[in-house]
């Protein structure tokens, strides 16, 4: 399944192509409605995010079997009936190596080229006691193989500027990310994290153990001071005390909250871009309102040729 359509021309660029030619990505993240009016909001941000034309979108992967049908619904419904290029979140967890494979096929029929490898966590107890499907996988770097063995996909996998939570050390950490990219990874997505420090020492890490597999920074808006904490406690991503205080203060005022949320992420995502980091994934939340206006703040919803972001990168982050 190469680039080449029956035709003989060839198809769009495929995400390892345009990374590998040091342009930077700009994506945005979704999960899959539970109900009606979800679905409508859903489909409303998809639009809007559609209108300022990012390299991908992607549709998280659900720990359960409705909320996976949505996933992959939703994926091919972006493939089919929009002009984005969605990357399906695909998981190990409870599928056989079959039923992976009959979700690769079904992608593919679609024409979806990229999947996004993880292992996925325990259901219900995301820190609880990993068991692999009897006929299943293990790890993601497993996932990574079976992905390419089964076509042409372009293949991310996640990546922790703080650390996997189940990692002991550093070591441990580094050893088994460079064997998902190894194993095929054509790039990365981080974890949220809302200090530039974590990831550009993760970057200085990989390039130290000779991994250069570009690493796109996870730009999550701090709007919401309690749902953030939730989600950096479940993450194990550290939460600065300057900007909870910052949040704190403005308990209650909604607006407040989203500017200061905003204002944070404008300066890490400029700085990461300053330091030269590959592109931004947004996560949105199913509202892209915040993900959107940092995307403006970076001026990156004008044309490329007037910002020059997507100069082609020269040197590596390792090195700072
Ligand atoms: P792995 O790379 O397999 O690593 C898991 C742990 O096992 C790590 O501690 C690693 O060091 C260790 N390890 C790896 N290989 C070995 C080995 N050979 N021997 C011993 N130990 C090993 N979850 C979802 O359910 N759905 C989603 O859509 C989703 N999207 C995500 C998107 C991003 C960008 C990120 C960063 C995470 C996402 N997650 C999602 C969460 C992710 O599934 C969990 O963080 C999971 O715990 C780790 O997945 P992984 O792919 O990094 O696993």
């Amino acid at each position: 399944m190469d680039q080449t359509t029956r035709s003989g021309l060839r198809g769009p660029r495929s995400l390892r192509e345009i990374l590998a030619a040091g342009e930077r990505t700009y994506s945005f993240e979704f999960f899959p409605a539970k109900h009606e009016a979800g679905e409508h909001a859903l489909w409303a941000a998809i639009r809007r995010v559609e209108a300022v034309a990012p390299t991908f979108v992607s549709v998280t992967y659900g720990a359960g079997g409705s909320s996976r049908d949505r996933t992959i619904g939703t994926t091919e419904r972006i493939a089919t009936q929009t002009t984005l290029r969605p990357v399906a979140h695909l998981t190990a967890v409870g599928h056989s190596t079959a039923e992976l494979q009959a979700i690769l096929r079904r992608y593919a029929d679609v024409g979806i080229r990229d999947v996004l490898a993880l292992r996925g966590d325990p259901p219900g107890n995301p820190n609880g006691a990993w068991e692999a499907h009897p006929q299943g996988l293990r790890y993601a770097a497993e996932l990574v193989r079976l992905v390419k063995e089964f076509g042409a996909f372009s293949v991310g996998v996640a990546a922790f500027p703080e650390r996997h939570p189940r990692s002991t050390d550093w070591d441990e950490d580094i050893r088994h990310f460079t064997a998902k990219c190894r194993a095929g990874a054509d790039y990365a997505v981080t974890q949220m994290f809302f200090e530039a420090e974590h990831y550009l020492r993760l970057c200085d890490r990989l390039a130290a153990a000779g991994c250069d597999t570009p690493v796109i920074p996870e730009i999550m808006p701090a709007t919401d001071v309690r749902q953030i904490a939730r989600f950096a406690k479940l993450s194990g991503a550290t939460f600065p005390p300057r900007l909870a205080e910052r949040l704190a203060a403005a308990r209650g005022d909604r607006v407040e909250a989203h500017r200061i949320g905003v204002d944070h992420a404008t300066r890490l995502a400029d700085r990461l871009l300053r330091e030269g980091a590959p592109g931004l994934h947004f996560i949105t939340l199913n509202r892209s309102t915040a993900a959107l206006e940092i995307h403006r703040n970076l001026g990156l919803d004008r044309p490329s040729a007037e910002r020059g972001a997507d100069r082609p990168l020269t040197g590596s982050l390792g090195g700072r």
